[in-house]
């Protein structure tokens, strides 16, 4: 979906339910601290700042929930030399167009889904672009199989399974070699990663292959040092020229206005029990929402994190102890620093469907399977191995919907009907012509 179309959908949804009316616009929150009731009430004195006026006003909440991201703090590199370069240097944060890139010599330092789109859009202006990477990385395109979205084909909860029963780097080690590579296998643009796809976020790209393979993108080694006029890349004696040097080197995270201590990072640890609340606070009347890194997709795992905040808010579901807490926080981080490229966000990574369905079992919306297998095998079937979707927490528990089996069972066919102009059942291959391929394929043949 491109992002108007996403903004579209969020405004039509916010106009049907009457939300507008509650959105505070150009207010910003100045501090969140405990009300001088908290120990008895749970409940946080806010101060807010209008943007126009710079007029600041303090209310008593009885509930908070922090939803202010964690892409929005620039984590920017520096290196020698890097106060004489006359050029321009910028963070991806800041890229709004290609324009200012016409006819210029650009490099792009990191080659996470921002470098990589920034590299794939200026190239097709820029005289130049050189792509610089420490890592590598795993690119993963949108289309999958048969031009299917690789979402649709990857994100299946059978899939998840496998990632919990198979050692890590035996999972990772599969889903390489028998999907990643054969789309796009790194070594052929020397773009290998240290880690295995299933530790280090993979990076979507559709079109980089044939940038690099063009030569309109080429592929560089860390920044040595800056010069007046370009950088020197490691293992090079000569200096590039650029013009311009982004940085889509990622971001970094901090919650300013919260009252000092309740988000603490201990050790590179950020304890936030399920990656939403500190443990430290007796009550469950404060949230960190969408702060987390899920392999999967954030908005589904944002709502599922704001149901299950809400149903705390309201007293029908009661958080662990703190001990319980501290030890759940613990086992997550000690699990990821096994898994994972060392990054100081390790304890908010997830897999999205095991994550989604213990957010889910915190308020009765877990999906039972096992009932399901004798009431239901059509649901079942597609709970288990159809694409892992949203609608699956609406069959039970609260706020479940009477729609959510039909539009499970129907997903695929809504997902093709726009694609293929209402012909969704001319794309179903027959029996044999699957075979033949399956055949051929297994023979090496094609
Ligand atoms: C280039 C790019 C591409 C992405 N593509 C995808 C994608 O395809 N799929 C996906 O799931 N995710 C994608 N993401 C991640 C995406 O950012 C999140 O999924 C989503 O935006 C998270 O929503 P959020 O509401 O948690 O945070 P945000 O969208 O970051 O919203 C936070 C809001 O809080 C406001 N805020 C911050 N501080 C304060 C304050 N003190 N007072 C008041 N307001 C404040 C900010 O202004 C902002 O409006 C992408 C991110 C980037 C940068």
């Amino acid at each position: 979906m491109r992002h108007q179309e996403i903004y579209q959908q969020v405004t039509e949804y916010f106009k049907q339910r009457d939300v507008f009316r509650y959105v505070r616009y150009n207010t910003e929150v100045i501090s969140v601290k405990k009300a001088s009731d908290y120990d008895d009430a749970g409940r946080w004195v806010v101060t807010v700042k209008d943007r126009i006026t710079n007029e600041l006003t303090t209310d008593v909440y009885d509930g908070v929930l922090v939803c202010t991201g964690h892409m929005n703090r620039p984590m920017m590199p520096t290196y020698p030399g890097q106060e004489q370069f006359k050029g321009k240097i910028l963070h991806s944060h800041s890229l709004k167009g290609v324009s200012p890139y016409q006819g210029k010599n650009v490099i792009i330092v990191g080659m996470g889904c921002s470098g990589l789109d920034a590299a794939v859009e200026i190239s097709n202006v820029a005289k130049q672009v050189y792509l610089s990477t420490r890592t590598g990385a795993h690119i993963l395109s949108r289309l999958g199989d048969r031009g299917l979205p690789y979402d649709h084909l990857l994100f299946r909860r059978y899939l998840y399974l496998f990632i919990d029963i198979l050692p890590i780097n035996a999972a990772s080690w599969i889903l390489e070699t028998c999907y990643l590579d054969l789309l796009f296998d790194k070594r052929l643009y020397a773009v290998k990663p240290k880690h295995g796809i299933l530790s280090q976020d993979p990076s979507l790209n559709d079109h980089i292959g044939s940038k690099l393979m063009s030569g309109s993108v080429i592929m560089k080694p860390n920044i040595k040092c800056f010069t007046e006029d370009g950088v020197i890349f490691e293992g090079d004696s000569e200096v590039t020229q650029a013009d311009s040097v982004i940085m889509a080197t990622g971001y970094t995270w901090k919650f300013p206005f919260l009252e000092e201590g309740i988000v603490e990072q201990e050790n590179g640890r950020i304890n936030l029990y399920k990656c939403m609340y500190p443990p430290e606070l007796p009550h469950g009347t404060l949230a960190i929402v969408g702060f987390i890194l899920p392999l999967g997709p954030g908005f589904p795992t944002g709502e599922i994190q704001c149901r299950w905040a809400v149903q705390v808010l309201a007293g029908k579901c009661k958080l662990p102890s703190k001990a319980k807490m501290y030890a759940d926080i613990k086992k997550r981080y000690e699990t990821n620093m096994k898994r994972y490229k060392p990054s100081d966000k390790m304890s908010i990574r997830v897999d999205y469907v095991p994550y989604c369905n213990d957010i889910a079992s915190q308020f009765g919306a877990k999906p039972n399977l096992l009932k399901l297998l004798f009431t239901d095998l059509p649901l079942f079937t597609k709970l288990l191995f159809g694409p892992s979707l949203p609608y699956q927490f609406r069959l039970q528990g609260p706020h479940a919907w009477e729609g959510a089996r039909e539009a499970i069972m129907t997903s695929e066919y809504r997902m093709l009907w726009p694609l293929t102009k209402g012909r969704v059942g001319e794309i179903r291959d027959n029996i044999f012509k699957v075979l033949f391929q399956k055949t051929f394929k297994f023979l090496g043949i094609l």
